[in-house]
């Protein structure tokens, strides 16, 4: 173990290139001969289990895990770098968990996307935004625009989803899209526009 660990967030809006980035972060510990551990929210069966997939289909084993106590019993003690994808889908007790492995000597990497659809924080992301020495928020292209993408917007048919849908949907009928701040649509608690047009 290293004297002193640390905390690093990637975050940004979905295919902003977060899980290129973890790929890249953990291929170059195990370079180093760092003992690596991946671990990913089973929330997230969107490529099937037991790896992180980035969507250029770049591929690494992981642990998926339920809850964050989940993930301290299953980091070993002598792990030197512990990286959790899709890390929004986490409970807040994450947080407590990162700072944990950190002061114990590891480094931590956290990543996941930072907003939910309707723009609010994600989850435990916020927090974890605060508690990191590193944080790196990277952006992807918005498909309306071009400009930078830094919001998730979900799409039901192809038209902006309400926000009274719930927050966590993965897979489904919905879909998402990253867009920038003007492009970016979430019609009101109770707008029925999108059922009429
Ligand atoms: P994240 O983990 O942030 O969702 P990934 O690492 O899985 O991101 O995927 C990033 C890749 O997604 C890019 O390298 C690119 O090939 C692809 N991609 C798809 N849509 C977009 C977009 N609108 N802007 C940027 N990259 C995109
Ligand atoms: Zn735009």
């Amino acid at each position: 173990m290293s004297r002193t660990g640390w905390i690093e967030v990637v975050s940004g809006v979905m295919f902003s290139g977060k899980s290129e980035e973890l790929l890249r972060r953990v291929r170059r510990a195990t370079l180093a001969r760092r003992r690596v551990q991946v671990f990913k929210s089973q929330l997230d069966d969107r490529y099937g289990i037991r790896e992180v997939v980035s969507h250029d289909n770049g591929r690494l084993n992981a642990e998926m895990v339920g809850s964050s106590s989940e993930l301290m019993q299953r980091v070993r003690a002598d792990t030197q770098v512990v990286a959790v994808d899709e890390v929004q889908f986490m409970d807040d007790g994450v947080i407590a968990v990162a700072n944990a492995l950190a002061d114990r000597g590891a480094r931590v990497i956290m990543v996941g996307t930072d907003m939910d659809f309707r723009g609010q924080p994600f989850g435990p992301i916020g927090a974890l935004l605060a508690v990191a020495e590193k944080v790196d928020k990277l952006q992807a292209i918005c498909v309306r625009c071009g400009e930078l993408a830094t919001r998730n917007q979900r799409l039901i048919d192809g038209k902006p989803a309400p926000a009274e849908g719930p927050t966590i949907q993965v897979g489904g009928l919905e879909s998402y899209e990253a867009r920038c701040r003007a492009c970016h649509v979430v019609p009101p608690y109770g707008g029925q526009t999108s059922l009429l047009d």
